[in-house]
């Protein structure tokens, strides 16, 4: 399977990162599924080997905007184009509204079936090429992690919302294939905040992946203030995480595109 990324940064759109968005596509399989959908998705689509007439359904981890914003213009887009195939939509208590009354609000004839289904934790959900279950993190709001499991060669990964314990995933760490995780600071930084928000620090996801022997950890929703003209940059979170985890690591650029056929995780 391929994942790329289409924004990794976290809060709001810079030169470098758009927000949180990542697609997801099994070998031999037309179709492709999309996780998160902040604000200007449909153009890092546009700019990537995806399409958005062959996306067959969206999960969105949490309602916070730089994660779900992007979904409106993305349905119009998809109507503008003529892709009339059938689209489900996964997120959690409140997307139905949020889209609905986008929906009614611009009148908005989409003319293709659109699913709405608002998940609650424990759910699980089954398609044709895997198992998907969602599971429940902590953060500022309620944010969701989805545990995905192929089918056929049975690898397993988790791509995960805004979270402030990587810990409370643990049942589903063991081993796990990979792991696709915010780490919005460094431990510095963080401990530095007048005001504490509710993310992880690279330490601690570098600590718990280790605990648990993650095979491969992607890491994505960095923070604005890690950039290349700044003093602070990704090279510190990386560092960081490197000093406590010893397994396969990456810190997701928009457009990297990762596969994941072997144990280990390669960047094409
Ligand atoms: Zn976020
Ligand atoms: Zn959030």
């Amino acid at each position: 399977m391929n994942i790329t990324f289409l924004g990794t940064g976290a809060g709001q759109v810079t030169k470098e990162r758009n927000v949180s968005a990542l697609g997801l596509k099994f070998d031999e399989d037309k179709k492709w599924y999309l996780f998160d959908c902040g604000e200007g998705t449909q153009r890092q689509i546009i700019q990537s080997s995806l399409s958005v007439e062959k996306l067959d359904a969206i999960f969105i981890t949490h309602l916070h905007g730089d994660h779900y914003y992007g979904l409106p213009g993305l349905l119009s887009t998809k109507k503008l184009n003529g892709s009339l195939s059938s689209l489900t939509i996964y997120g959690p208590k409140g997307i139905k509204k949020f889209l609905e009354s986008a929906i009614d609000l611009s009148e908005e004839d989409l003319g293709y079936k659109l699913s709405l289904i608002e998940y609650l934790f424990n759910d699980e959900f089954f398609f044709e090429k895997f198992s998907l279950k969602v599971l429940a993190l902590v953060h500022s709001k309620e944010s969701a992690a989805f545990y995905i499991k192929e089918s056929t060669q049975g690898k397993s990964l988790i791509i995960a919302g805004d979270n402030s314990q990587p810990e409370i995933l643990n049942k589903y760490l063991h081993n796990l294939d990979l792991l696709v995780h915010e780490c919005t600071f460094t431990q510095e930084v963080y401990d530095d905040l007048p005001e504490k928000y509710l993310h992880t620090t690279a330490r601690d996801l570098g600590i718990t992946a280790q605990k648990y022997h993650v095979k491969n950890l992607i890491v994505n929703h960095i923070n604005p203030r890690y950039n290349k003209k700044r003093t602070l940059n990704v090279e510190m979170i990386e560092d960081e995480i490197k000093s406590n985890y010893k397994g396969k690591l990456f810190i997701a650029n928009d457009f990297d595109v990762y596969n994941l056929s072997t144990d280990e995780v390669s960047l094409l």
